[in-house]
């Protein structure tokens, strides 16, 4: 439990709320404005560095309230330039965050939850029990943290190392919606860390009754872990489907707010050998997704210890992906990255057995 003299956390507010705080606390709307400039343009991590601020407020304000972020437990850089963090939240637990730097740009893989309730058969985040849904703040606080370790403060206009976001790591972000909702608004904002909702993707398992509000409250990018084109496969691989099986999961994707031919949908699909990667399951997948502005990103099955499958063969990915791009749909194979560190697609898990103890489930 909290103890009621800890300091509150400003950062996971949004800015109404930073903003209410601030004068709550004698401040105008104003001080309020320059705080969160402070900490998500600047990149402040104490009230000291707000030299904007009188220093007799600075030291009140740190008196109250702290700007924290997850902790970083464990660093590891691979082969291939990625970089995994192990972060311990705020709130307890301990996730993963991984940078993934391309030639000129670089796109940050953000956790939503310490474990996963899904259990989707391939992924080795399903093998840990869900521990809790994260805060806004150890969201939004995983993109502080990789800024922190990029050198990339103030936020800058272009150039980024850190371009894009994608929400494709540990945990279901549509099942923590609101906190996910509050860091992803908290990302986008035009005076703060400012990436736009072009840049930011957020991939779900198939939650369908929270898809059509992400693109409503959203607008971000929205990527689709399909991974089966037939229910009795999907329920088997990808549980969730029992709930809500292919054809409604398609349909919340034809009524995505932003889905169009700019702004297409990713159909995500692990190519597990011999389960799912079929020239039959190629030709199924094309006429499922007909009509619907969507690419599809073909992923190669990433090992973990223990892991069930195994990866298609390089042929039989390459004939799944040319059946897929013959029926009009740009179907490019990821890349893996990270692969040597466990920092790839499904490879990421974090001790979490002195929290199942603690988790209210
Ligand atoms: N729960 C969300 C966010 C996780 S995104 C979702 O399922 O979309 C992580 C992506 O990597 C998902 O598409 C997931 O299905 C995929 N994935 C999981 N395990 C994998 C593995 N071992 N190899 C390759 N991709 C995997």
């Amino acid at each position: 439990m909290p103890n009621t003299a800890e300091k509150i956390n400003i950062v996971g507010l949004s800015r109404d709320e930073l903003e209410k705080l601030a004068e709550g606390f004698g401040l105008s709307k104003f001080r309020g404005k320059q705080i969160w400039h402070w900490v998500y343009h600047r990149g402040a991590k104490t009230f000291d560095e707000m030299t904007t601020l009188a220093k007799s407020i600075r030291v009140g304000l740190a008196e109250t309230f702290n700007i924290s972020r997850p902790k970083i437990t464990k660093r590891q850089t691979s082969v291939d330039k990625t970089r995994k963090w192990l972060l311990s939240a705020n709130d307890g637990g301990y996730v993963e965050t991984v940078y993934i730097p391309e030639v000129d740009r670089g796109a940050l893989c953000i956790s939503s939850q310490v474990g996963c309730a899904l259990s989707c058969k391939f992924c080795h985040t399903g093998t840990q029990p869900l521990v809790r849904n994260l805060g806004a703040d150890d969201i939004v606080g995983q993109v502080l943290v990789a800024r922190d370790e990029c050198g990339e403060w103030p936020s800058p206009i272009g150039g980024r190392l850190i371009s894009n976001i994608v929400m494709m790591g540990m945990g279901e972000p549509l099942l923590n919606y609101q906190n996910v909702a509050k860091a992803i608004k908290i990302i986008m904002d035009a005076e703060g860390i400012s990436i736009s909702k072009r840049r930011i993707t957020l991939s779900t398992a198939g939650y369908v009754p929270n898809i059509r509000r992400c693109g409503d409250e959203l607008g971000v990018n929205l990527a689709i872990s399909l991974h089966a084109v037939r229910d009795d496969l999907r329920d088997e691989i990808v549980p969730i489907n029992k709930k809500f099986p292919i054809r409604e999961l398609l349909t919340a994707c034809r009524e995505y707010p932003s889905a169009n031919n700019a702004r297409r949908i990713t159909f995500e699909y692990v190519m597990l050998k011999g389960v799912n990667d079929t020239e039959t399951d190629a030709k199924e997948l094309v006429k499922l997704i007909n009509g619907i502005p969507a690419k599809v990103n073909l992923i190669p099955f990433n090992p973990w210890p223990g892991a069930p499958f195994k990866c298609s063969d390089n042929s039989t990915i390459e004939r799944f992906a040319q059946i897929v791009n013959d029926a009009g749909y740009s179907s490019p194979v990821r890349t893996p990255r990270g692969r040597d560190i466990l920092a790839a697609c499904g490879q990421l898990k974090s001790a979490s057995e002195r929290d199942r103890r603690e988790s209210i489930n």
